[in-house]
């Protein structure tokens, strides 16, 4: 129609759904929806872009993050080095895409492959690789403790740190301190009773009676001005002038003479309260 060839999509991984396997033709599916396969609706662009190929008001032609599922991956990839790899948080990866913990492109670490070698089975996701070193991409047999647990892993972490710092990997830090001690010399918590003391003193006890102050400041400070307000009113002034008078909003003067919102408090009573408090 203008001029050029019309296009054809190639027979490849852009024309195979990757859930199903069958292939699909161009027009499968419809105007609105993700061309992944994913058979679910695309947000509409806000704003035009020449370099995603976005235009105004329109549906994108792909969710967030679904544009990958369609490269080509593993040996095709212009990424690939040869099927190793890092993660980025120094841990060695493995090109090993029928691993049952592989992500989405297709790796596994390589500790968790070198600790089922040794296992003779496939670790369980609870499971977890500990490297006695510390040096992450050490991945040597001999540098590999497997964890049954989270809280087991995060048990050797404590005692090779307690280790480290103090010598005895018997020992637990106190919380407020920062000190290594005996277990026996620390509560539930983890502190010593004396610095839970220091603590309530100095921090705890202070901050809840100045919040309590404050609290009591303001309540009397509304007594004050809802006892002028009203003097006011009954002296025969409007809303309209007490709020001219005291350069404040019509709105506010009229909630505090209705006693709404946190003007609802009452001098009577309280006053009444604070004198039988004080016999
Ligand atoms: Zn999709
Ligand atoms: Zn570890
Ligand atoms: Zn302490």
């Amino acid at each position: 129609m203008n001029g050029l060839p019309e296009k054809k999509m190639s027979e490849d991984a852009q024309n195979v759904n990757l859930f199903t396997g069958t292939k699909r033709k161009e027009n499968d599916i419809p105007y609105g929806y993700c061309k992944c396969g994913c058979c679910q609706k695309t947000t509409i662009s806000p704003k035009s872009c020449r370099f995603h190929g976005y235009i105004k008001g329109k549906p994108r032609d792909f969710i967030q993050g679904h544009h990958a599922r369609l490269q080509p991956k593993g040996e095709n990839s212009h990424k690939w080095l040869g099927g190793v790899s890092s993660n980025g948080h120094n841990r060695i990866i493995i090109y090993n895409p029928s691993h049952p913990k592989a992500t989405s492109e297709g790796y596994v670490l390589r500790y968790i492959l070198i600790a089922e070698k040794a296992m003779g089975k496939i670790l369980e996701r609870k499971h977890q690789v500990h490297h006695f070193n510390g040096i992450t991409d050490d991945d040597r047999n001999s540098n590999l403790v497997v964890c049954e647990s989270n809280a087991y892993h995060f048990l050797l972490h404590q005692r090779q740190r307690a280790y480290q710092d103090c010598g005895n990997p018997h020992y637990i830090k106190c919380n407020y301190c920062k000190k290594y001690d005996d277990p026996s010399n620390l509560n539930g918590h983890h502190v010593h009773s004396e610095c839970n003391k220091k603590y309530q003193k100095a921090y705890s006890r202070p901050r809840r009676l100045m919040a309590a102050k404050s609290k009591e400041k303001l309540r009397l400070k509304r007594i004050e001005i809802k006892k002028f307000v009203v003097g006011l009113h009954n002296n025969g002034l409007t809303t309209r002038d007490i709020a001219d008078k005291l350069n404040m909003g019509n709105a506010t003067i009229s909630r505090i003479l209705n006693g709404k919102g946190a003007w609802k408090v009452d001098p009577e009573t309280l006053e009444a309260r604070a004198k039988e408090e004080a016999f």
